[in-house]
């Protein structure tokens, strides 16, 4: 059977008819393009993880795209633990895991790093670790981010990637949003730039919060942003939503974002808005 065509992309009777391939091929030798539900050879993936039909940047580990994104790091607060504030039944249990399979303490990672020997304030958030969620770990090591970067007067460039607040900390979660916000606003009162680059998924308070307090704010191709899910806001108002209502793309078209940035251009324009910045802040 012919998969691919000259132009080596999948035909669309293949696409149709290869529609439980994901069932049939052994785990990461093929992916489907979450987007635009084309076929990838795992192997065709360069270190972006982006899908070359579409430009749709798969969900990856912080520290996969720390690995092309800088030129220097050195990582903030990873011993950081969550208590386990509620007592949540599991949850430590899942949190031990997790740790083990992204060598993070939570869903993000912080630190200093350079590009082109401009020194800035890093955070990543993991969509992987609980989907990115913010619990108080998250939320305590994105304050202290900021907070380090208005003493030492640098820019923070934030990847954000979240489902929203973390039920298994509850109302701890919740509080997040505003402690971050007020580390924010007092790095703003510095005169200082803070760039978010949202990626697939960006949603509630996450969303509601930090990510949308940027000076500027880039995302990622076909990401999705938004702040209650598409079932919630359909059952909310009893009628269909369209399609695209919480693409980056559509984001962009209502003023929501700034720009939409392909991840292998991600590193050269930081480089620019780093340089751009600092010149502005002289
Ligand atoms: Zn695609």
């Amino acid at each position: 059977m012919k998969l691919y065509d000259q132009n080596n992309t999948l035909s669309e009777r293949h696409i149709k008819a290869d529609k439980n391939a994901d069932e049939r091929v052994p785990d990461q030798m093929w992916l489907r393009c979450p987007h635009c539900h084309q076929l990838l050879f795992a192997k065709q993936l360069t270190q972006y993880a982006v899908c070359p039909n579409c430009d749709y940047g798969l969900r990856i580990p912080a520290r996969h795209r720390l690995s092309w994104l800088v030129d220097s790091f050195e990582e903030f607060d990873k011993d950081l633990q969550t208590k386990n504030p509620l007592h949540f039944p599991g949850y430590q249990e899942k949190i031990s895991k997790l740790q083990r399979q992204t060598k993070l303490n939570d869903s993000v990672l912080t630190g200093e790093a350079s590009i082109n020997d401009q020194l800035f304030s890093l955070g990543i958030m993991d969509p992987t670790f609980i989907m990115g969620s913010l619990g108080t770990v998250t939320g305590e090591k994105i304050t202290r981010l900021f907070e380090y970067a208005t003493t030492h007067r640098q820019a923070v460039v934030l990847f954000t990637a979240s489902g929203g607040a973390r039920m298994q900390e509850g109302i701890m979660s919740l509080m997040q949003m505003a402690k971050v916000s007020q580390a924010i606003n007092e790095h703003a009162a510095a005169g200082l730039l803070y760039i978010v680059i949202l990626t697939d998924p960006t949603t509630g308070g996450v969303t509601a919060s930090f990510a949308m307090d940027g000076d500027i704010i880039l995302a990622e191709p076909h990401a999705l942003v938004g702040f209650a899910g598409r079932r919630v806001i359909e059952q909310t108002i009893h009628q269909q939503i369209p399609v695209d209502l919480q693409s980056a793309e559509n984001i962009l078209h209502h003023g929501f974002i700034d720009r939409i940035v392909k991840r292998q251009d991600e590193k050269k324009l930081l480089e620019w808005l780093l340089k751009t910045g600092s010149v502005a802040n002289e």
